[in-house]
């Protein structure tokens, strides 16, 4: 389907309008940030996304939101210079189609941005959710600590995401696939990942992964305080942030599950030093809060192995966005182009 659709025709960027409206897209939500040219976000609107009710009512939902922030902030469609998006999963930047899309039901094969441009008349910039976040962390956040245009980014979360920067530009690859880096290989008779490889990234240091290495540190009797937040909880299900309490209070078990996602991490990372050779690598997401345990983990596993570069690994670093990285980063492609 995606070789015969039409290209399609992006209407100019309204240059002096004065702000942009960055659209965060999850698996559960809509996120829209009305954004000045600065990359401040002055309002945000948040929307649950009923993905469920079917793509089209779900782009519609996307609509309505940016109508919403719009208003919310006493401006009109003429002060919005063009709409970012990030979302999770990939659409091809040509034709507007969904290529791969395993959080949103029925969106495989469908126009995700021609319908958004029919109803705004607006230029609409779509990218993969973790690459955007790149570009934003490396236009307005991490990147502009560093002074930095070559940048690596992870997102950490039920999946692992990634996104590359070289020289200031966002890199998707020739069918606007690419950089999924948490896909990368690191064990071969790794566990299989829901992508349904083995031994992706992903399978070890997903939330799936995160939980495996806990439980089989667990299942072997160890004495541990996630078996108090088990118990409190009457259900045996552990989440990344109980673990990372538990590494707070320095719980033995907790710790050794952050040193083996970080020696992951950093086995993933080293191979962007030998690939890319950025000038950061960040991470981001929930998991990130883990902090120093899993930080110098990644750290330590980069310097140990830097064999071919003398790379700095103290750049191995949180995102500087925050709570706003998604819709700074989505609203950043359109940003760039209006700088
Ligand atoms: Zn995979």
């Amino acid at each position: 389907m995606s070789t015969v659709a039409a290209k399609l025709v992006q209407p100019p960027l309204s240059v002096d309008a004065p702000y942009v409206a960055g659209v965060d897209i999850g698996g559960t939500f809509i996120k829209v940030g009305i954004v000045d040219r600065k990359a401040n976000v002055i309002g945000r609107v948040e929307h649950s996304s009923k993905a469920e009710r079917g793509f089209s009512h779900f782009v519609a939902r996307i609509g309505e939101a940016i109508e919403l922030a719009v208003q919310e902030q006493g401006l009109s469609l003429d002060d919005i210079a063009g709409i970012g998006v990030g979302y999770p999963g990939t659409v091809y930047r040509e034709t507007g189609i969904v290529s791969g899309s395993p959080n949103i039901p029925g969106a495989h094969g469908s126009n995700f941005t021609q319908p958004l441009i029919d109803r705004f008349g607006k230029a609409v910039l779509v990218g993969n959710d973790a690459s955007v976040a790149a570009l934003g962390e490396c236009l307005y956040g991490v990147g502009k600590q560093y002074g930095a245009k070559n940048l690596v980014l992870y997102t950490l979360g039920t999946g692992v995401g990634g996104g590359v920067v070289i020289d200031g530009q966002l890199v998707v690859g020739a069918h606007s696939q690419g950089a999924e880096l948490g896909h990368m290989v690191i064990d071969p008779n790794g566990p299989q990942c829901g992508c349904g490889n083995f031994g992706c990234v992903e399978s070890f240091c997903g939330t799936a992964g995160i939980l495996r290495s806990a439980w089989s540190r667990l299942q072997s009797g160890r004495a541990s305080l996630l078996w108090n937040f088990i118990k409190e909880f009457e259900r045996p299900e552990l989440t990344p942030k109980m673990i990372s309490q538990a590494a707070e209070q320095g719980d033995a078990v907790a710790l050794e599950v952050w040193a083996e996602v970080g020696y992951y991490l950093g086995l993933a990372s080293m191979s962007a030093v030998n690939m890319l050779d950025p000038d950061v690598i960040v991470f981001t997401g929930q998991v990130t809060k883990a902090g120093a345990p899993l930080f110098d983990a990644i750290r330590r596993t980069v310097r140990a192995r830097a064999r071919l570069n003398p790379w700095p690994w103290e750049n191995i670093v949180p995102g500087a966005l925050g709570e706003d990285s998604g819709v700074i980063g989505a609203a950043a492609g359109v940003l760039a182009k209006l700088a």
